[in-house]
């Protein structure tokens, strides 16, 4: 429904943007945008897009920063999503998923994003369906009551493995047996379903407990050739095409030889470490969600590399005990969450004496505040790489190469 020529097994554009041009890829359009806030395809072409997200990134680093790239763009921006999340609700009597309206707990169903992955929708979908037929309690924000809250479904890019969590508010869940079934049978595609409870009344989604129902509990990915496990709760990029333009920028930016001893803070699962260990004497990764950590050293070990070690801390912390004790690093890789780092990490980490410095941004803005930072160590940003990992939203993933002005 979403453009002329499209095919009929999957419904994406024909040839999207080689033959069909800027034009035709304007053209699809999503009935849910006015109201779920998430992204605002439709709105202006993606080529506009990326000038305005270049023009975001100046704003927030040019006077920083030597040298502005203009965006790596998507080749097609269209279900670039590997992480699909929604939340259950109940309209009059149907059973939907979607997202809440900004700022409300109203619910807005949406049914076939086009920026999420088709096959996480569909699946959500039955989920919704499966719900209703089961006749099982959907949970309201407002009183605290009901079952079912949210859905979170996951697939490797390359491996296809899907994993699917339903975010339960208790542990128990009647005919869990044959919910299960049931949706296997409707998508033998599934690798694992994963039941998560969360008993709190929070924005979070997911919560602390975890049960297996369904095969190994997590999926693997395969990125720059090397393979990947990932847990429910621990990150991992959503759009991987784009994670491997992200990373081979991050790995040029760090220029490195062989010889150095690399930090890989803010690590999560451990893929930008692992992606330079070939290259690198020694890499230790930093990351603070124990998960992760978990998944990390399972990924070392299921891909022989054995000059990585990974440290479950705050990084921060962790960076100013390594300051303390007068130790050394050539080059540091830092790929913080939206707030950015810390005016002490920046501190300790150019005690440190590194060479050359790898910052990995998904905020332009605090990126800004932590080159400033930098500047007064001594660090001084050469070039910037602007990837765009989240197309029709407002994201926009940065690559800044730093290196010490008295090198
Ligand atoms: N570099 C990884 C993960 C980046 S996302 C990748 O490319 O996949 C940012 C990571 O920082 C998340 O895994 C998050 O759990 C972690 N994190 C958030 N706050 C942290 C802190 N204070 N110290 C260490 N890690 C932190």
């Amino acid at each position: 429904p979403h453009s002329i020529l499209s095919c009929f097994v999957c419904r994406r554009v024909l040839f999207g943007g080689i033959f069909m041009g800027k034009a035709d890829r304007e053209l699809q359009t999503c009935p849910y945008v006015a109201k779920c806030g998430a992204c605002h395809i439709g709105e202006k072409s993606y080529e506009e897009e990326l000038a305005e997200k270049k023009a975001q990134v100046v704003t927030h680093i040019g006077k920083y920063c030597g040298k502005i790239n203009d965006v790596a763009g998507m080749y097609y921006p269209y279900h670039y999503r590997n992480k699909v999340h929604a939340v259950f609700g109940r309209i009059k009597d149907e059973v939907v998923a979607g997202t809440y309206e900004e700022g409300t707990h109203t619910i807005i169903p949406v049914s076939d994003c086009l920026i999420e992955d088709t096959q996480a929708s569909a699946i959500i979908r039955t989920v919704a369906g499966l719900i209703q037929s089961f006749r099982l309690w959907v949970y309201n924000e407002d009183t605290g009551r009901g079952l079912m809250r949210h859905i979170l479904v996951r697939k490797g890019a390359s491996t296809k493995q899907i994993m699917v969590v339903l975010v339960t508010a208790s542990p128990e869940f009647p005919h869990k047996n044959n919910f299960v079934a049931e949706l296997r049978r409707m998508h033998p595609e599934i690798t694992t379903i994963v039941q998560n409870i969360n008993d709190r009344q929070t924005t979070m989604v997911l919560g602390e407990r975890e049960k297996i129902l369904f095969g190994q509990g997590y999926i693997e990915d395969v990125l720059m050739g090397l393979r990947f496990r990932i847990s429910p709760s621990s990150f991992y990029q959503v759009n991987s095409a784009q994670t491997q333009v992200l990373y081979k920028r991050a790995i040029q930016a760090a220029g490195l030889t062989g010889k150095e001893r690399v930090i890989d803070a803010y690590c999560g699962i451990g893929t930008i470490g692992m992606c330079m260990s070939a290259k690198a004497a020694h890499v230790t990764g930093i990351e603070l969600n124990a998960q992760a950590v978990k998944d990390a050293k399972a990924n070392a070990k299921r891909n022989h590399i054995n000059n990585i070690h990974f440290i479950a801390a705050d990084a921060t912390e962790y960076m100013t005990r390594m300051s303390q004790n007068g130790e050394k690093a050539d080059v540091i890789v830092m790929d913080p969450p939206r707030s950015g780092s810390t005016e002490a990490f920046v501190k300790a980490a150019a005690s440190l004496k590194p060479s050359r410095i790898v910052y990995v941004s998904c905020n332009p803005e605090t990126l800004g505040r932590d080159l400033a930072w930098f500047g007064r160590e001594g660090y001084r940003a050469q070039e910037a790489f602007p990837v765009d990992m989240f197309g029709f939203t407002e994201h926009i993933e940065t690559v800044v190469g730093l290196h010490r002005k008295d090198m």
